[in-house]
Parts: C-alpha cells; structure tokens; sequence
C-alpha cells in the first residue's frame, strides 16, 4: 500500500497513517511518500516494509554507508544531521512528559557533532562464514545474527579495514576456523578493536573460544606494524551466549591496557572496561555534568556506576573529594591507576553493585553527599539505590543516562515526593546516524 509518512517512533522508524491505522516503516521518515509492505499485522497497528520511495522528504540526505539499511547500527543514516537533532530533542521532552509526567521538561536543545561521522572508537566486528564457505567478517544484519561482509563501517576509525583484513589473511593462511555459533565449534568469535583518539593508540583483543590462538605471535608481528597499535590480547569466551567478551584477558603483546585523554584527564582503558564510544561528545557530556554538579572545592561527591573513573576524576580538581562505585572489578582497576596517572588524591573507588554498596555504606556508616552523580547503564538506576539517594538528600543530583526512557521513569520516582525538582535536561549527540541519544539532567533541592 501507498502511506505518507507522518512522525518518527522511538527506534527511528517511520510512522504513516493508513485510514486512521498506524504503520511502522524502518527506512523512511517524516515527509516521505512511500510504497510499503505489511511484515506483520496488530490489532492496532502494523509494521511494514519500504518497497519503493516514491516521493522522497525533503529532510532526507544521502547516507554515506552502502549497507544502511542491512545493518542494524544506523537507524537514520538517511536523515538529515540537523534533523536527527530535532528528533532527538523531541523525542527525550516526549519521554520525559510521557514516562516522566513532567508537564514541561525543561530540555535544551541537542549538542550536535561538527562532523557526526568517523566518531566511534571502538567496535565488536564478529567473525564467521558466508553461504560458500569463505570466512568473513563485518556487522550483524538488523535483528539477526547473519553477517553482512563490511570491514570499513562509516562509524568507525580507517585503521578497522586494515586490522580486519590482516586477521582475516591470518585465519586463511593457518586454517583457523571462525567461530560457529549453532555447533559451538571454531575459535574466533570477534575482534574487539578501540582507539584513543588524543593519544593515537590502538587495541585489538581476539575474543576466543578456547585459551589458545596458534601462532599468535605471527599475527602480533603484522598487526604491531600498523601505526599506533599498542595492545594485543586475547579474551576467552567459551559460552554459548549472546555476552561478547568473556571474563578473562590473556595478554599477548605490548600492553593490556590503552591510555586516552578527555579534556586533561588521562584514562587508562582494558578491553573489559565500559568507555564512551565517541571521545569529541564525551568531553561535552562530561562538562556538562561538571557545570550541573555546581562544584566550589567542599563538596563530598558521590558518583554511582563510575567505570573506570571518568566522571569521577573529572569532577574531583573541583570537590572536595568524590567516592565512586562500581561492578566491573577491571574498571575499578582502571579507576585506581587513573586516579594515580593524574595525581588526583581525593577520590576512592568502590567494587561493587550501586544498590547494594550505596545502602550498605548509607546505613551503617552514615556517610554523606552534596551531589551525587550517576550515570547507569540503559535498564536504569535500581529502586534500592534510588531509595538510598533521596534518604541521603544532597543538594543536586546530576542523572548521566544513554536511555531517555528509564531516564524519565527513574526522575519520576526522584521528584515524586517534592523534594526535588528537575531543573535542566542537556541532550547530548554521543550517537550520530542512530536513534540513540544520552542526557545529563539536574535535580535540584527544593
Ligand atoms: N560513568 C562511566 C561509565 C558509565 S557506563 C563513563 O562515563 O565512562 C555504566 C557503568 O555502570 C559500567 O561501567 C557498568 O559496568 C556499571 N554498572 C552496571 N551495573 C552496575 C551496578 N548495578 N552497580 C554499579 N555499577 C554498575
């Protein structure tokens, strides 16, 4: 059927109106009319297909990706940036009224990239074969598990191309079979590659199936040709799971570890470690956060789901001293080092869940916060942490999310007593040519 579409729906897709009945279309937006194809039919609504543009939106513009609409990564590729911003931008007010109840969010508008291309510093490629056998690489294909051939995605950093290729060179010279995820048989699951882009540095880790890669010393000598490679490991992951990397690092050449720098703060950063994706953006966010933090040099700073520290030590030249809490015992490894790669003496790292260790400290050692700042992965804060925060009443809560949704649900909870109120939401572009977007908002003592 023909549909002209009206609105964007939360992933990014298209929605058009057929008598009153609205259609989800990936691949098309606000503007277009379109030739589409029903996928699946609900009681009150349908997905569909883009069969044919017949007449294109002016808000469109030509992705520069060939396999936009195969990969799963980029949702709006074909948008224009300046519209990508305004969707955003609607779409955390539409949450934060929606999900929130907030009957007039007071978000800014978007801090867009100057070149929203190229920003990634860091990518998973998987490996596996194609129809004839041959051994490939490149991303998943939207919602499955079949590998779309593609070594240089739009996203990323030119050295993926060579990187890639010099592994998959390898694996056809010495017989090393990719990984096969319905017989659980072959070694390579995926190469995990992550750039510093202040300091030039690159890392590759080999996720395996198994603890050993034959001959891998051949291979480090190859990939240690190219400009700035700094880090080769090995991570073993011998479970049948959908979980990438594995628990365990085995070092192979040069070190375990890359070092970046945002604003100038250096991070040292394992290949377990969670570091923003897009460094450019990241020194926005951070400050940011640093502004709403509203830090004089007394203040006793909290920072939930810290990472390796970023936030934390960013913050800490400007309080009095900050304490950070986190899960992964890598990270907080990394936040360690950090602290010391910077000088920064006022900071302490917490191994631990947010929920369990925020509480535990709250009630038995009465400790105390003047801003607490956390910045939680896309399920959300916990209600047991959130609990703990109101108890402990600082004066601003800065909330760091990369989910507009449980952003919202998790505000709501923190205002619904009146003694915060939410004072200022900043969008934040950390995800170009996708649908995601993060936010930093500021919660404020009443
Ligand atoms: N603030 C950091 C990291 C944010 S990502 C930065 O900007 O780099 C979210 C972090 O929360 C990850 O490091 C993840 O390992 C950690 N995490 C996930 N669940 C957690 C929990 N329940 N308690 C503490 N940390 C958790």
């Amino acid at each position: 059927m023909e549909v002209t579409i009206e609105s964007m729906g939360s992933a990014g897709e298209g929605i058009g109106r057929v008598d009153g009945y609205p259609l989800f279309v990936k691949d098309t937006f606000p503007g277009d009319r379109a030739r589409v194809s029903l996928t699946k039919v609900k009681k009150t609504y349908a997905f569909a297909r883009l069969v044919e543009l017949l007449d294109p939106s002016p808000n469109r513009e030509e992705p520069r990706c060939a396999q936009h609409r195969r990969c799963g990564g980029c949702q709006i590729q074909g948008l224009s940036y300046e519209k990508q911003l305004l969707y955003k931008e609607e779409k955390v007010r539409e949450d934060l009224k929606r999900l929130g109840g907030f009957a007039e969010p007071p978000v800014n508008p978007v801090l867009g990239m100057e070149d929203p291309y190229r920003y990634r510093n860091k990518a998973q490629f998987p490996f596996g074969k194609d129809k004839e056998g041959r051994i490939v690489t490149g991303f998943y294909a939207g919602r499955t598990h079949s590998i779309v051939p593609e070594t240089d995605c739009a996203l990323g950093i030119g050295e993926n191309q060579n990187i890639l290729q010099m592994i998959l060179d390898f694996l056809n010279e010495h017989h090393i079979e990719p990984y096969d995820e319905t017989t659980g048989k072959g070694l390579l699951r995926h190469a995990l590659i992550r750039k510093g882009f202040a300091t030039g540095q690159l890392m590759v880790c080999l996720v395996i199936n198994g603890r050993r890669f034959p001959q891998v010393e051949k291979l480090a000598e190859r990939l240690f040709t190219i400009p700035g490679m700094t880090s080769l490991t090995l991570n073993v992951n011998q479970k049948n799971t959908n979980v990438i990397l594995g628990d365990e690092i085995i070092p192979v050449r040069g070190q375990t570890y890359i070092t970046d720098k945002i604003g100038n703060i250096s991070y040292q950063i394992s290949p377990l470690s969670f570091y923003q994706v897009n460094p450019v953006q990241t020194e926005k966010l951070y400050r940011t956060a640093l502004e709403y933090a509203g830090l004089t040099g007394r203040e006793t700073v909290w920072e939930l789901y810290c990472g390796i520290g970023t936030i934390s030590l960013f913050l800490a030249r400007s309080a009095k001293e900050v304490y950070g809490v986190e899960i992964v015992p890598q990270a907080v490894e990394d936040a360690k080092h950090n602290a010391g790669l910077n000088s920064i003496s006022n900071v302490k790292f917490y191994l631990g869940k947010a929920e369990e260790v925020l509480p535990e400290k709250y009630e038995k050692e009465g400790i105390h916060a003047d801003v607490i700042v956390i910045d939680p992965p896309r399920k959300g804060c916990d209600s047991a942490c959130l609990e703990t925060m109101l108890a402990m009443a600082p004066e601003r809560i800065v909330y760091v999310s990369c989910d507009p949704a449980t952003f919202a649900r998790d505000l709501k909870i923190l205002c619904a007593d009146g003694s915060y109120e939410l004072t200022k939401v900043q969008p934040v572009d950390m995800f170009p040519q996708t649908a995601g977007v993060e936010n930093v908002g500021l919660l404020t003592r009443r």
